[in-house]
Formats: C-alpha cells, structure tokens, sequence
C-alpha cells in the first residue's frame, strides 16, 4: 500500500474531515455575525445617502422652497414638476411641486442644487408600495417627508456641510 493510501484510509477511519468540518463551523458560530436580522436590525448610513425626498421647512413653520426651479431644471430624469406663484407678500412660492419617484433615478442633483437646501433626499429607503401612482408625490407628501425625517435631515446636512 502506498504512503497517499495509506493516509487517505487512516483519515477515514479517524473522521478528520469530520473533525475539521465542525471545528470550521464552532468557529463560525462564536464569531461575530456578518448578516443582519433585517428589519429587526438595520446597517449603517452614510450622511450622505440618497433615499427619499423630501421638501423641508424654517423652524418657524415657512417653506424653504423659493420655486426657483433650479431642481426641475437640473433633473436628469425630468421627474419634478413645479408651478409657482407669487403671494401677497411678494414672496415666491410652489403651488405644486410633484416628483415621479418612478422616473427618479437618486442622483442627488435636485439636492445640490437648490440654493436653499429645501429638496433633500433624506434617510428613508423604506418607501416601496403596491402601486405606481402611489409613487407620484405631490407638494404635501413631501412637506411630511420633510416634517417626519427633519431631525436626520438636519443632523446629516450638518455632518456633510464641512466637505460641501
Ligand atoms: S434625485 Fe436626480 S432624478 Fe431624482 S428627482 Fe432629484 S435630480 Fe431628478
Ligand atoms: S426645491 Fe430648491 S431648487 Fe427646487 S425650486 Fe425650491 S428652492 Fe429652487
């Protein structure tokens, strides 16, 4: 019998695969954990994520939004509409400012470019639905954005503002 036979056969009868397959998985099962029990435990973000919109508004209750349009100008994907008109006050603002989150493709650029940091795409990505038309946001879906997600909104653009 040669040497490798004789190896292979002492191998099988002292189950050393064995051994060394549960050694391999004890190892594992003491390590720290790579997956997440999602959505019970969420990863990290990055400040600077792209997830929803939002429209923010001043501590004191105004919307930031002047209805420049530079959004709707800059946007790749032509997702954003925004009819706008002045107040009494002289002021400018939005009657309707819609995005089709089904067009959008999260490049950020409304973001960048509004002068005011009224649209930002804030933390959430948990936004799926069963329907396209529920993806149609209008003005006030996303002023509630704005309302619910202000605190991380503000907490990120803060986070980001010394690399801006
Ligand atoms: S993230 Fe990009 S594609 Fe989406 S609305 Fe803003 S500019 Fe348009
Ligand atoms: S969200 Fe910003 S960029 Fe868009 S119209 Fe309003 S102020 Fe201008």
């Amino acid at each position: 019998m040669s040497q490798t036979d004789f190896s292979r056969k002492a191998g099988y009868f002292l189950l050393t695969d064995y051994v060394k397959g549960f050694l391999l998985g004890m190892r594992y099962f003491f390590a720290p954990k790579v997956t997440l029990n999602y959505p019970h435990e969420k990863g990290p973000l990055s400040p600077r994520f792209r997830g929803e919109h939002a429209l923010r508004r001043y501590p004191n209750g105004e919307e930031r939004c002047i209805a420049c349009k530079l959004c709707e100008a800059v946007c790749p994907a032509q997702a954003i509409t925004i009819d706008a008109e002045p107040r009494d006050d002289g002021s400018r603002r939005t009657t309707r400012y819609d995005i089709d989150m089904t067009k959008c493709i999260y490049c950020g650029f409304c973001q960048e470019a509004c002068p005011v940091d009224a649209i930002v795409e804030g933390p959430n990505f948990e936004f799926s639905t069963e329907t396209r038309e529920e993806l149609y946001y209008d003005k006030d879906k996303l002023l509630d954005n704005g309302a619910r997600w202000e605190a991380e909104i503000a907490r990120n653009l803060e986070m980001d503002a010394p690399y801006r």
